[in-house]
């Protein structure tokens, strides 16, 4: 294997400069563990940015790509195909929503939602979108015009008009942009990029009733936050918020590129031959990967991610208590969970890497946690003792 230094020159000399890369050289991966060339274990507390779900090398995932790969890879979407029409059915069944379209990553779907809204509306006054403050949806041009995030905007004006930017969380701002020209609200119940931010259920409530009002669809953006991770399959569920769109991606292909956008009965109809298409989307292996995934969600991860989520919180809140002027906040659901410390987050992905423990920090202070969804208790405490070490020497 070649060393860190040869790669990140090479890397340097040929790629276009867009990521930041730890300095790690992983070999392989393990359950909840990644494992360097220099023999260094490390607890993985960020999961793959939350795609994961079953950790590495899951025997299950393993199978279903190596059965389908020995099948064929790739045939076009003038086929039926059993891999994504089985796991269609999965999906649908276990969400009650009526149609579904694959794309290959999320920024897909929420394309793929921005289009159908504007063909469901087409010739109507329906024209704005609303999206959140501290949102992520995507960085392609349609999905950046809604990820309401400074740094990622900047520099790509013009995006779409019609697109309006509205508090999170902000009754009086959201009742003063809805109206009868609101096509779509767009929403991530639990905000990843945004700092792990989760809805208020007044706020839900509040949409729903705009929604009933002006007759605008809601399109809930699961794409992190979904999947099983919050101890459901959609974080929406928890606040009673019933969309008419639903972004999946991430962790739906088991660590294939897969997303998927899920419609209700509502707009079932919309999408006609030729009016969307895909050439990757809902590829046979990553469908086969993602069948195995809601297969071993549905057989208790899922439930261990409620379980195992509480227990991680539940320490959390421990710490906060015991070092209140560095904690200021322990938020989440599940195992998508956000530290919000007062001060600069870097340092402690820096020591904790130090103690073998992969954190991520996001939104500057919010150290963020995304593991894989098989987490133990036992791991949990490893993590726990580690980051209290980290904490209590800064
Ligand atoms: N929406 C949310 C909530 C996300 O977290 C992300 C990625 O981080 C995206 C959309 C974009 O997904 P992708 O990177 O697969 O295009």
């Amino acid at each position: 294997m070649a060393d860190l230094r040869t790669l990140s020159r090479k890397e340097e000399e040929y790629f276009f400069n867009t990521y930041k890369r730890l300095k790690l050289l992983v070999e392989r991966g393990e359950g909840c563990y990644l494992f360097t060339p220099d023999g260094r274990k490390i607890l993985d507390m960020f999961g793959g940015l939350a795609v994961n779900l079953l950790g590495y090398n899951h025997p299950a995932i393993n199978k279903a790509i190596g059965e389908q790969v020995k099948k064929y890879i790739h045939l076009s979407n003038f086929f039926y195909q059993e891999k994504p029409i089985q796991l269609a059915e999965k999906i649908l069944s276990l969400s009650g929503f009526k149609k579904i379209f694959f794309t290959n990553s999320g920024t897909e779907a929420a394309e793929a939602s921005i289009k159908i809204i504007r063909k469901y509306f087409k010739g109507t006054e329906k024209i704005e979108l609303i999206s959140f403050t501290g949102s992520f949806h995507g960085r392609t041009m349609g999905a950046l015009s809604l990820t309401a995030r400074k740094k990622y905007r900047e520099d790509y004006k013009p995006l779409l008009v019609d697109v309006l930017n509205v508090g999170y969380n902000s009754i009086k701002s959201l009742e003063k942009n809805a109206g009868e020209k609101t096509a779509a609200v767009f929403v991530e119940c639990l905000q990843g990029e945004g700092g792990v931010n989760l809805i208020s259920k007044d706020f839900a409530d509040k949409i729903t009733e705009l929604k009933n009002k002006f007759g605008f669809l809601l399109v809930a953006d699961e794409i992190q936050s979904g999947v099983g991770r919050t101890g459901k399959l959609h974080a929406f569920e928890h606040f009673g918020l019933k969309p008419d769109l639903v972004l999946l991606a991430k962790g739906i292909g088991g660590g294939l590129p897969l997303g998927a956008v899920l419609g209700a009965e509502s707009i079932a109809d919309v999408l006609t031959p030729g009016s969307h298409g895909s050439t990757f989307g809902g590829n046979p292996v990553a469908s086969a990967s993602g069948l195995a995934v809601l297969i071993e969600l549905e057989k208790g991860v899922m439930e261990n991610a409620r379980k195992i989520g509480e227990f991680l919180i539940s320490k959390l809140v421990g710490l906060k208590s015991d070092y209140p002027d560095k904690i200021k906040d322990v938020r989440g659901m599940g195992l998508m969970i956000g530290i919000e410390l007062s001060f600069d987050g870097q340092t402690v992905v820096e020591k904790m890497m130090e103690q073998n423990v992969l954190v991520n920090c996001t939104n500057g202070n919010v150290i963020r946690l995304l593991p894989p969804l098989i987490l133990s208790e036992n791991e949990v405490k490893i993590f726990i003792e580690k980051f209290k070490n980290t904490i209590s020497r800064l």
